[in-house]
């Protein structure tokens, strides 16, 4: 029987009855009926068994604008879906920028995009990264370095943190090597200039984007597409003209 990282032998459920086992961050309690010497048996397995665990979940926050996610956002959250217990992808609110998509927009993006992870959930706060992370019992943030680029603000933004709070820990991740150029950012203007963003952004922010920038998606449709479907189209206009 398994209670999150804490595996309980056989032989132990074999000389005890068991009939629950309840845990919290802190304790473990055993319900027990063992066949012999009652305490003796239960105070014995438990000693052995709980240094071996560890009882504590690693939470970590991914904090970002995501706006919109792209496919190096998913990327690192794949990565650290691995590595912690708990990723919470953390949306900032932040009132003096303009985003492209509101806050509601990108849960809904984050959620369906991460939904088959067990272990990441998608929330939003404002205010300092450090105190959201108390907020939530976090002990890690999780930051993409991208290029030589992003390491003096990751690295000034990380120590001014632990100085914040010492107990809350940057963890840096590469993505793929050919995201390592891609940024929500760049995303944007290709988008808003009427550039395609495929292989970029998930189909589904796709699809969101072409949505919000309608005339322009149109035109990179139209211009990325394959030299059959120009000439069709160019055909049909004539067809029309005539
Ligand atoms: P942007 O994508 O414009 O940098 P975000 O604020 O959404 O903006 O980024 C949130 C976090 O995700 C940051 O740590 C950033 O370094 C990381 N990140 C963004 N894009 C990538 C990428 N392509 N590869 C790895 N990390 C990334």
């Amino acid at each position: 029987m398994a209670v999150g990282e804490l595996t309980l032998s056989s032989r132990f459920f074999a000389s005890a009855n068991c009939s629950s086992v309840i845990r919290d961050s802190s304790s473990l309690i055993l319900v027990c009926h063992p066949r012999s010497s009652p305490t003796k048996i239960i105070l014995r397995h438990v000693a052995m068994l709980v240094p071996r665990g560890n009882l504590h979940k690693t939470i970590a926050i991914y904090p970002g604008s995501f706006d919109p996610p792209t496919n190096g956002h998913l990327d690192l959250i794949e990565r650290g879906s691995k590595i912690f217990d708990e990723l919470v992808v953390a949306i900032l609110r932040n009132p003096d920028k303009a985003p492209l998509f509101n806050v509601t927009e990108r849960v809904a993006m984050l959620e369906a995009l991460t939904g088959h992870y067990s272990n990441v959930r998608v929330d939003t706060f404002d205010g300092l990264t450090v105190d959201y992370a108390a907020k939530i019992g976090a002990s890690s943030l999780l930051r993409g370095i991208r290029a030589l680029s992003d390491y003096e603000y990751e690295l000034q933004m990380a120590l001014m943190n632990r100085k914040l709070r010492p107990e809350l820990e940057t963890v840096f991740m590469m993505p793929a090597e050919k995201y390592s150029y891609l940024s929500a950012r760049l995303v944007r203007e290709v988008a808003q200039l009427g550039g395609s963003v495929k292989g970029l952004v998930p189909e589904l922010v796709e699809e969101h984007l072409r949505g919000k920038l309608d005339p322009a998606f149109k035109l990179a449709e139209f211009t990325s597409g394959s030299r059959e479907e120009k000439s069709e189209s160019r055909k049909s206009r004539a067809r029309k003209k005539a």
